[in-house]
């Protein structure tokens, strides 16, 4: 099913992110935490793509698996910058041989100390545009509530996003934040912009007070004042830490929907009960 359907019809949708193990090692537990997910019903789940594209077939395999062993719909992200086009055009092969209809096409981080002259792909709108002529995808890219880190200011950043949209994107999923003003005024600059595709929320509960400050770091999302503060309280105690993650990311899930936002896209990280009880805390809101 093509993602595009989902989000565009009234019903609230919700939908899940998870992550393709590293090794091999790690396929048969990861393939364990992605069902247990699956089993939720999402709207759709979504199965993100290796820095580096090394394990591109996993993200293929758990992907497959989901989809034809629970019927939930999935997006496979696929990043670029560090492929040629041969292993682009590989995977687009591989993804259609497992029924696989969504892409969330990606530039990816650039990796450190390549020269940029010898890359086939420079930005995500490359790929999306060569998704679309290779065709039989429903594609989505990547936007960014408080501007792409390397993005010189938020004009140049929607400027870029329209292309990436005029090139083929049929939905764009958001980086995460974690105040809602951000994405109401990021959308009403889109819109603006001319950027009329649906957009989907992605947030992310936090449940490990250390590694949400590396990743604000790398992202460039801001830690409201209001959230700092229950890391500092509950930081060290993990239990607590995770029922005030949850508590806060349902409280930001039920403010979008009451103010018109149709599609949330969590990023649950391969952890079925804190998927789990998001939905729970919605259950009748998403009904
Ligand atoms: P782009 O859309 O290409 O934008 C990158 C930067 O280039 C921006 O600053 C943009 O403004 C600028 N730009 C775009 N076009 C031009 C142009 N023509 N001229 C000048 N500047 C331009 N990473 C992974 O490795 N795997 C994943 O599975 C993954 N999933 C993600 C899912 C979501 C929802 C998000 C938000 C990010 C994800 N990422 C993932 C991270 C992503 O790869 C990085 O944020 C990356 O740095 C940018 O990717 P992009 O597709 O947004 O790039």
């Amino acid at each position: 099913m093509k993602i595009i359907d989902i989000i565009k019809s009234e019903k609230p949708s919700l939908s899940m992110e998870v992550f393709p193990p590293k090794t091999t090692d790690t396929f048969e537990s990861v393939r364990i935490a992605t069902e247990k997910i699956a089993v939720l019903s999402p709207d759709f789940m979504s199965v993100t793509y290796g820095a580096g594209g090394g394990t591109s077939q996993f993200t293929a395999d758990i992907a497959g698996n989901l989809q034809d062993k629970y019927d939930v719909p999935v997006v496979a992200h696929l990043t670029c910058v560090s492929s040629t086009r041969d292993e682009i055009r590989k995977q687009l092969d591989l993804l259609r041989s497992k029924g696989i209809e969504n892409i969330l096409a990606l530039r990816g981080d650039m990796p450190e100390g390549m020269s940029k002259e010898h890359l086939d792909y420079h930005y995500a709108s490359e790929l999306t545009r060569e998704i679309k002529e290779y065709g039989g995808f429903c594609i989505g890219g990547a936007c960014y509530p408080e501007s792409h880190p390397e993005s010189a200011n938020s004009i140049e950043d929607i400027k870029h996003l329209k292309e990436k949209v005029d090139a083929g994107c049929e939905f764009l999923t958001t980086q995460m934040f974690f105040d809602n003003n951000l994405l109401y005024n990021f959308i009403y600059r889109a819109r603006k912009a001319g950027i009329d595709v649906p957009v989907v929320a992605g947030i992310m509960p936090v449940t490990n007070p250390k590694s949400i400050k590396r990743i604000c770091r790398i992202s460039g999302s801001a830690l409201p004042q209001r959230f700092i503060r229950i890391v500092d309280r509950y930081g060290d105690n993990p239990e607590a830490m995770k029922q005030a993650g949850i508590a806060y990311a349902t409280e930001q899930i039920i403010d979008l929907y009451a103010n018109g936002v149709r599609a949330v896209h969590v990023y649950s990280m391969n952890k079925p009960d804190v998927a789990r009880k998001i939905m729970e805390n919605i259950s009748a809101i998403i009904k």
